[in-house]
């Protein structure tokens, strides 16, 4: 069987995080947008983890209202890099967050714990509770791996082996991890790392695996490739609508090219701070100058969430309720939010708002013009001049092509 899974977000225990996420919310969302599999986040926080009980997390992966849950978490090491780790069951959880509490000050307060570790002693850990481990959003410019190291060894030393996946992040995409010859063994994971339920958020990237049940197990296996158990799709932003994806100041957003940064000392005019780009991060790290997919990497299908969609036809907020009206009507019918923006016909939807359905196809055609994100804002996007199509667009894909 397939199953959509998006492995990384955080509760409203996390920092910075929507009160509304829930399990209940954030089960009823998944149920929307067609995902069966959701990684809890924050799962060493101690009152996150009774919720999860409640509801079954001891004997592992757990349902709440028909969608399921594997028990997870990100934490933060001591050269700020975030790591991403996937737990068995909650008494592993519990193992965990008894190891992990001697080497931090808030793991009891915040869902996301900083640890007074290194990458190497995170994976050691992690892999000593049965924990599958890797690096989250790898190419940020900061709290990342490849932020502060130039490799997986650099970073995990002797653990480098136990790596069992690398998440992408918003800003990058399987094509730009495919040019970095380290990263040919790993899984990509595509995850939202969202820290609200609302529709533009959850699952806006999420990992389709072939399994053969909703386990923990099974899971392990379609990560480590095992079994005929695989990741069979990534889905996620074109790298373009990240917020890193370009090199750009921090307070004005102003993008520079890689060399005028560097002789800028990293100052913009303004006086911001420049950070660096996913996309010239990944070419400084690139062994080759075009991707080398290996065999077994699943296709990348790039999307817009479709409530961003919605709100760029009919030019309301994406959190109103015109859009959601629309969005869920869209769903409905096309039964997941990815069949309604890539598989349906568009003239078997009825009752969709005209323009709504003319943004669709303008997406599928690879119309919609991405202005590309940096320095922390998203890339923006917008739909094509009426007259002014850009000839030279490529047609999105449809599912049925892989
Ligand atoms: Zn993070
Ligand atoms: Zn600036």
């Amino acid at each position: 069987m397939h199953i959509n899974s998006d492995l990384h977000i955080h509760s409203k225990y996390s920092a910075a995080t929507s009160r509304h996420m829930e399990l209940k919310a954030i089960a009823s969302e998944a149920k929307k947008k067609g995902i069966q599999l959701v990684g809890t986040g924050d799962c060493l926080h101690p009152r996150w983890l009774e919720e999860a009980k409640a509801h079954g997390a001891s004997d592992g992966v757990f349902e709440v209202e028909g969608t399921h849950f594997v028990l997870t978490v990100e934490v933060e090491d001591r050269h700020r890099v975030h790591h991403l780790i996937i737990l068995p069951d909650a008494a592993k959880a519990e193992e965990l967050h008894d190891r992990l509490h001697h080497f931090s000050r808030d793991i009891d307060a915040d869902g996301r714990p900083r640890l007074q570790l290194s990458g190497d002693e995170v994976v050691e850990h992690a892999i000593e509770v049965d924990g599958l481990v890797g690096p989250c959003h790898a190419f940020t410019p900061w709290t990342a791996l490849y932020a502060y190291f130039d490799s997986l060894r650099e970073c995990y030393k002797d653990m480098a082996k136990h790596v069992a996946f690398l998440e992408l992040g918003l800003s990058a995409d399987s094509d730009y991890a495919d040019t970095i010859s380290e990263l040919s063994e790993l899984t990509f994971l595509s995850n939202s790392d969202a820290h609200s339920p609302w529709l533009n958020k959850f699952a806006r990237e999420f990992n389709r695996f072939e399994v053969r049940d909703i386990t923990f197990d099974e899971l392990k296996k379609a990560i480590l490739r095992r079994g005929g158990r695989k990741p069979v799709l990534n889905v996620g932003f074109f790298p373009e609508e990240g917020k890193y994806n370009r090199t750009a100041c921090t307070r004005c957003y102003r993008q520079y090219a890689l060399d005028e940064a560097i002789g800028r000392g990293w100052r913009c005019e303004c006086g911001g701070l420049i950070k660096k780009g996913v996309r010239d991060r990944v070419r400084e790290l690139a062994t080759y100058d075009v991707p080398h997919h290996p065999p077994h990497r699943p296709p990348y299908v790039h999307t817009i969430p479709l409530a961003e969609v919605v709100k760029l036809a009919i030019g309301k907020g994406v959190n109103t309720a015109s859009v959601r009206e629309i969005w869920l009507s869209l769903i409905e019918q096309a039964g997941s939010e990815i069949a309604a923006l890539i598989d349906v016909p568009l003239d078997s939807l009825e009752g969709v708002d005209e323009r709504v359905i003319r943004a669709i196809g303008h997406f599928r055609e690879g119309k919609l013009i991405i202005e590309p994100g940096g320095g922390g804002r998203y890339g923006v996007v917008s739909l094509p001049e009426e007259d002014g199509f850009n000839s030279e667009s490529t047609p999105q894909r449809t599912l049925l092509d892989f």
